[in-house]
């Protein structure tokens, strides 16, 4: 039996994407879901989904830029389901400009959207997950938070911001139990940048293999942290010069 089994498991960005393979996966492991992400009605069609596969979830709308939404995801999920036991934090957005070129209204958006609530949503957590003495964050990062692509200086710069994020948290979780994990991602097939990247068509992950890895991730025992993990292709420039 996997250890996720009626766990409580908070997913951001589940309406599309990672998120959305995210909530499925965990959902087959047996655990409890909570939807977060702006667009309702594909929460709705993915609570359907777990519900009628057997399982059980709890869709709320959410921008996890806003403190007050966010509060409330997590005063929903207790209400629903008693506790939280862990926290995906996987909304995101990605930006093509060239920094010359970049609105200050862009920057504070990605930065807001891919940082400030993963602050937001681990803040929350730990304050849900302190009293029990056990809990764990899976922050999805990229491999941006290493090595930039062109004309995305806030991505990039909200990735390496979220690995360091990652950090404290891990290290303030010592003392409660509670795991804080960094996961990136290589170059996957959803919409967040279409066009972006030129590649052939079918060089992109799917959305389901970078899910499994993720849960794989939570799926050990409480007392021990899956820290960091990526997954490339295995030709993926990215790695270095041939
Ligand atoms: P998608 O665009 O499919 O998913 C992004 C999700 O984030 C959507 O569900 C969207 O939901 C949600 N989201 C965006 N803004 C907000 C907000 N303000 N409040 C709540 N939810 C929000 O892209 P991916 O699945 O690819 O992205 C998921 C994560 O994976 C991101 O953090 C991304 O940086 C990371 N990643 C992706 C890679 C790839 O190649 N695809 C590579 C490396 C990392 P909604 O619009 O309904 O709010």
């Amino acid at each position: 039996m996997s250890i996720l089994e009626g766990r409580v498991v908070i997913v951001t960005g589940a309406s599309s994407g990672i998120g959305e393979a995210c909530a499925l996966a965990f959902a087959a492991k047996g655990a409890k879901l909570v939807l977060a992400a702006r667009r309702a009605e594909r929460l709705s069609a993915l609570m359907q989904r777990i519900e009628h596969a057997g399982g059980e979830a709890l869709a709320v709308a959410t921008d996890v830029t806003d403190e007050a939404a966010v509060d409330n995801l997590f005063a929903q999920a207790v209400g629903r389901f008693g506790t939280v036991d862990v926290l995906i934090n996987n909304a995101g957005i990605a930006d093509s400009t060239p920094v010359h070129e970049m609105p200050l209204d862009t920057w504070r958006q990605v930065i807001e959207t891919n940082l400030t609530s993963a602050f937001l949503c681990s803040r929350a957590a730990f304050r849900a997950m302190i009293g029990k003495g056990r809990g764990r964050i899976v922050n999805i990062g990229s491999i941006s938070a290493r090595v930039p692509r062109e004309n995305s200086p806030a991505y990039g710069a909200s990735k390496f911001g979220l690995d360091g994020l990652t950090r404290s948290l891990a290290i303030d979780g010592r003392k409660h139990n509670i795991a804080a994990s960094i996961f990136h991602p290589g170059i996957v097939a959803t919409e967040i940048a279409p066009g972006a990247v030129k590649l052939p068509e079918d060089f992109a992950a799917s959305p389901q293999d970078i899910a499994d890895v993720i849960v794989h991730m939570c799926d050990i025992p409480d007392h021990l942290n899956f820290y960091e993990g990526m997954v490339v292709q295995i030709d993926l420039p990215f790695l270095g010069r041939g």
